[in-house]
């Protein structure tokens, strides 16, 4: 635990990874990011600073709330949260993360943030990707788009990585993603059996048991505000902070 407390660098920028959906806007002139969960309904730019989605009178990270962006600080438990069916359509982006911060286990909540690359995985198909292509979901103003293959966009508009790069600013490079998770086929070498966090920096049993963990304190903690914002609503007197 003393170690944790000796790595913490306030004044320095952090580096770390996290997953978001693509998004272009509506007159395709514009794209960014929306959120996989909390946030998910904001878009933001490559650099951008967070604002508080529950109240506007607190500034991001409060220790109370879930405001703020996240991230990982290791690559692959990044990837491994890819795999989950809600997020296999999102693209990894590598970003800094500046401004005040409350530091978790495995990554950070802050408030400031650059985007300093976008990788994009894999097609549905399992080839690699050649662009960006209309999920068919999206917010007003802006479409979620997933990685596609030229193939599998045969018939739609795909938006190339240069294109989605020019619509972010021109500043990021935005590319495919060679490590990233896919179904590559047949698998015919034996098993090896994974012992604690697996080699070759692929998430172990263990980490994903511990992600998993984290997503339910979220969602806890979503509970009590949900339980805290009816209360308010209903019983509403109060003047809390
Ligand atoms: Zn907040
Ligand atoms: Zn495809």
């Amino acid at each position: 635990m003393g170690s944790r407390v000796a790595r913490e660098r306030p004044d320095q920028p952090f580096a770390g990874f996290k997953l978001a959906h693509a998004v272009l806007a509506a007159d395709d002139g514009r794209a960014g990011f929306a959120g996989l969960t909390i946030g998910g309904q904001l878009v933001y730019d490559t650099i951008a600073e967070a604002s508080c989605i529950w109240s506007p009178r607190h500034v991001p990270p409060r220790r109370r709330c879930d405001c703020g962006f996240y991230c990982l600080s290791s690559l692959a438990e990044a990837r491994a949260l890819s795999c989950a069916t809600a997020n296999q359509t999102a693209v990894l982006l590598e970003v800094v993360a500046s401004g005040r911060f409350i530091r978790y286990e495995r990554g950070l909540r802050y408030s400031r943030q650059r985007v300093r690359a976008v990788r994009v995985g894999r097609c549905g198909c399992g080839r690699p990707a050649s662009g960006l292509a209309d999920a068919g979901r999206g917010l007003v103003g802006w479409r979620h788009l997933k990685p596609s293959c030229d193939a599998c966009a045969a018939d739609r508009h795909l938006v190339t990585f240069g294109s989605f790069a020019a619509r972010l600013g021109g500043l990021v490079p935005v590319t495919r993603d060679q490590g990233a998770a896919g179904w590559r086929g047949p698998i015919t070498d034996a098993p090896g059996r994974p012992r604690g966090s697996a080699p070759d920096g692929l998430p172990g049993a263990d980490v994903v048991a511990a992600l998993g963990a984290e997503v339910a304190l979220v969602h806890a903690r979503l509970d009590h505000l949900q339980e805290q914002l009816s209360r308010l609503e209903g019983g509403g007197s109060g003047a809390g902070p």
